[in-house]
């Protein structure tokens, strides 16, 4: 690859990830492959969410730049990351308000060194204006795949979402007739049809700015969903660029030089594999919001399923059923902190992953080859568990109690789906498949797979 002109500089890649920690690790395992490839990484984000992104690049020769965060009605004065909102409702004002920071991106735009393009996330629309004016390829990330994408603008041009057809009733898109879906499957704010609204007009920007854009960067490789990566491609543009899975562009097992400097749940999990007891791994990601009566299902159903799990639970000022954690001693462990996700996945011991199917922690289940418990909370994770469920059979959705797409949760049926995928036959298919996935996702990202080729054509064309 010609990323060393003869000149000596180097090619230059500007990231820009939206703050939240699901938009931004992606990018920074981005950073990592660019990097390696001898670009130099310039990384952009607010003050608050530095010390996460510089740790994540410690070692590495990335610089990460700061801007201010604009101060915004109803947005707490510090919170300048999504995962960080009161609610979740505050999301389109949120998301909105990161268009005031504009002027500081371009007065940095002016200091940098040449950029030979970048990548900024879809939520940071405004960001293609600068791109236009300083003549920079931009690609926009979406941290979404081509399946769930491809849903959403087939079910708009096909104008299903906006119908009269009651939200639980099953709608069939002409070009992927085989889906089985609902209004109840897209996210409300996709479903607002009203003009005005501040969902509308953000997703309406955000759409207009994509499809100007230079490329659509995708976490995700093409032998996982070649039909929609094909359908995007002749049916939408910009072009999409599969380069994924991202999480394994540098991934290596994390050596540690004793047993004291290992995270307590890693031991539990070491302790588990000598034991030859297989664990469910339980997390809802970064962001979703749970309410404590279901909270309170999960532990109990948890309980009630007499298998092992480890379940990452932050939720601050949620109270565990009493005696909930003395019960299940030695063979549950609720962890309250901040993990390492994929290194969890990957330990021998887990063998089934309950996941809200955010579509980094589905990538990396398919990675570890671990079979996935759908469990959709919010955003495309719904389109993400038909995914998971129905095409590419790697694992199978909980029921709710009222058969609805987002209805409650019992504890009877957590526990039915955790016997199934830890000891049934649905589970052992499930697992199958997941490990054949794994390495067919290794094998993409490895010299001459479809994402390293992807990449490598991404990077002749641009630097
Ligand atoms: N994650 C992590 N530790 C945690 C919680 C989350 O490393 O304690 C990572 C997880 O591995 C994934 C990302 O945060 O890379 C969450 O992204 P995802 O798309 O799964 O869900 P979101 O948080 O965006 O809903
Ligand atoms: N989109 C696209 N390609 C992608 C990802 C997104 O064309 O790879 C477009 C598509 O029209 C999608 C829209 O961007 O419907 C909005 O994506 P967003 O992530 O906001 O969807 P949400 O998470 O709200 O369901």
């Amino acid at each position: 690859m010609g990323i060393i002109p003869s000149d000596g500089t180097r090619s230059h890649v500007l990231l820009f990830p939206f703050m939240s920690k699901g938009h931004t690790i992606p990018l920074l395992h981005f950073a990592k492959m660019l990097l390696h490839r001898s670009i130099s990484v310039t990384v952009v984000t607010t003050p608050a969410n530095y010390p996460f992104i510089k740790e994540s690049l410690t070692g590495t020769s990335a610089s990460v730049v700061t801007l201010p965060f604009p101060p915004a009605t109803n947005i707490p004065v510090g919170v300048e990351s999504t995962d960080k909102l009161p609610s979740m409702s505050l999301f389109f004002e949120f998301a909105t308000a990161t268009s005031a920071m504009q002027p500081h991106f371009e007065h940095l735009l002016h200091t940098l060194p040449c950029v030979n393009f970048m990548v900024t996330d879809g939520f940071l629309w405004w960001t293609l204006d600068s791109a236009t004016t300083f003549g920079i390829p931009r690609f926009v990330y979406y941290g979404m795949n081509c399946q769930s994408a491809s849903l959403s603008i087939e079910a708009m041009r096909e104008g299903i979402l906006y119908g009269s057809q009651p939200d639980h009733e099953l709608v069939v898109l002409t070009r992927f007739p085989w889906i089985r879906l609902c209004k109840e499957h897209f996210d409300p704010s996709f479903r607002n049809p009203n003009p005005s609204s501040l969902s509308h007009v953000f997703l309406m920007k955000l759409m207009l700015s994509s499809q100007r854009s230079h490329g659509m960067l995708v976490n995700s490789f093409y032998e996982l969903e070649s039909t929609f990566v094909d359908y995007l491609n002749a049916e939408s543009s910009p072009k999409h660029w599969c380069v994924g899975p991202l999480c394994l562009a540098e991934w290596t097992p994390k050596v540690y030089s004793d047993e004291g400097g290992k995270p307590t749940w890693i031991r539990w999990l070491d302790q588990k594999l000598e034991e030859k007891c297989h664990v469910v791994y339980v997390a809802f990601g970064s962001q979703a919001e749970i309410s404590p009566e279901q909270l309170e299902e999960i532990a109990l159903g948890l309980e009630e399923s007499e298998v092992s799990f480890l379940w990452v639970m932050r939720r601050e000022g949620w109270v565990a059923p009493e005696g909930f954690e003395e019960r299940v001693k030695g063979r549950g462990i609720v962890v309250r902190e901040w993990v390492d996700q994929i290194e969890i996945l990957m330990h021998g011991s887990v063998e089934g992953f309950v996941s809200h199917c955010g579509w980094n922690s589905v990538l990396e289940s398919l990675c570890a080859g671990v079979p996935i418990v759908a469990w959709p909370i919010m955003a495309e994770q719904f389109l993400n568990a038909v995914m998971v469920e129905e095409d590419v059979k790697v694992g199978f959705r909980v029921e709710t109690c009222d058969g609805s797409v987002r209805g409650f949760v019992k504890r009877e049926e957590l526990k039915k789906s955790l016997r199934e995928m830890m000891k049934g036959e649905k589970g052992r298919k499930a697992r199958e498949k997941m490990r054949r996935l794994a390495q067919m996702a290794k094998m993409a990202t490895q010299v001459g797979g479809s994402s390293w080729s992807t990449l490598r054509s991404l990077l002749n064309e641009t630097c």
